[in-house]
């Protein structure tokens, strides 16, 4: 007599065996979805409007540009599929539709599309943008990444593990830079394109020289996010320091203001609402140096931004270049000080210190990190200089993209 272990074995097996034999069915769901089912029980399921918009065929699609072709007036709403099947050999979904045009679906394109929750968190996760991990003042050093200059510049991946700590951690310190004007240059061209800004394109930091020579203490520079006044705020900040300040301060503080969001979203609700929806008005009025071309930026925006998925997309703080036109009604004005106060008080009892060194470059998110420098003493003999640019995020995460998936079909 066979064991009851052994009877349900030699069922499993009759069943995958079955499976096996059948492969991969299609159906039609009330002419409105097309399910597949593969051996392993797995179901695969596709709007058929979808499957028809989506048409792979060289009179639909057009495969050397990635680019749908056909023009449908107002979108194939209309059209329905006839009959549907699996074609075992070629491993491909075939649809004859009503109006008598035909499809077929390669399965692997198929299952890159799946609709399922998961498989869709995975392509946002690891193909549109790599999920930001938030940190406090504790974790700075667990989550500190350094790379060699030159290995970023010739190593594609170092370049690639760079820009991910960069979109992961929201900074990255890169080390043994030469004494080089144009090293920020390199490393924006190196990911794609500078960003171009009323500040031109390559910009420095250093106090301006003290005519009276007498030592003088450069306040500090409070935590803040450049360029708030920018709808295309930069992505990036990349700061390379040529000479540091040998006098005790002069270091570099900065704090991960998506965490001090997510901190005033779970312990401080009310006004975190405050700091998401009240808009601000930044601004920045000035004249390019030389070419003396008059600017006047200005953007309306909240501190706290998301994206359309509810994450943490940008962050705006920068008391020299908020407005004192304040066009909110006078109640919310009042609110949002006291929301505000919040932020900075938390933003600043999370800053970490540090301080580069001739040959750092310090780069990080500008839509997430607010930075700062403590006081120093600026004289003939204790300069600080240090060369800056931008790139934005859509260059890098591009970069990103065509580094970690060179093959990714359309
Ligand atoms: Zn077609």
């Amino acid at each position: 007599m066979l064991s009851c272990k052994h009877m349900i074995g030699q069922l499993l097996g009759r069943q995958l065996k079955r499976h096996a034999s059948h492969g991969i069915t299609a159906r039609l769901l009330e002419q409105r979805y097309v399910e597949l089912t593969q051996p392993d029980g797995r179901q695969l399921k596709y709007p058929s409007i979808w499957l028809r918009d989506n048409c792979q065929c060289s009179e639909c699609f057009h495969a050397a540009t990635r680019a749908r072709k056909s023009h449908w007036e107002r979108g194939p709403l209309h059209v329905q599929a006839e009959r549907v099947s699996y074609d075992e050999e070629r491993q491909q979904l075939i649809i004859n539709w009503q109006d008598a045009h035909n499809s077929s679906y390669d399965l692997d394109w198929l299952q890159q599309r799946d609709f399922s929750a998961e498989a869709r968190q995975r392509y946002l996760d690891e193909v549109y943008k790599q999920p930001a991990q938030l940190w406090g003042k504790p974790q700075f050093g667990a989550v500190t990444r350094e790379f060699a200059y030159q290995d970023v510049l010739q190593k594609d991946a170092v370049l690639c593990a760079w820009l991910e700590a960069l979109a992961v951690h929201g900074f990255a310190l890169l080390r043994e830079a030469p004494h080089d004007t144009q090293v920020v240059r390199h490393l924006a061209e190196r990911i794609g394109y500078i960003k171009h800004t009323t500040y031109g394109d390559v910009f420095e930091v250093k106090s301006k020289p003290n005519a009276g020579n007498y030592a003088y203490l450069m306040t500090p520079l409070p935590l803040h996010t450049d360029m708030p006044y920018y709808e295309y705020k930069a992505g990036i900040n990349i700061l390379h320091t040529l000479v540091q300040s040998e006098s005790p301060g002069g270091a570099n503080t900065m704090t991960d203001g998506f965490y001090i969001a997510d901190k005033m979203r779970r312990e401080h609700p009310e006004y975190y609402e405050l700091l998401r929806t009240i808009p601000v008005n930044w601004y920045d009025i000035g004249h390019d140096g030389d070419a003396g071309k008059p600017f006047h930026s200005l953007w309306r925006g909240p501190v706290i931004c998301l994206d359309i998925d509810g994450h943490f997309a940008r962050i705006n703080q920068n008391t020299t270049k908020r407005d004192s036109r304040f066009t909110v009604p006078l109640e919310q004005a009042l609110a949002w000080y006291e929301a505000y106060d919040k932020f900075l008080q938390l933003a600043q009892a999370e800053a970490v210190e540090f301080k580069t060194r001739p040959g750092d470059v310090f780069v990080f998110n500008n839509l997430r990190m607010l930075h700062g420098r403590t006081a120093y003493e600026d004289s003939a003999q204790n300069k600080r200089h240090l060369i800056g640019a931008y790139v934005d995020w859509d260059i890098i995460y591009s970069k990103i993209r065509t580094l970690k998936f060179p093959n990714l079909k359309c």
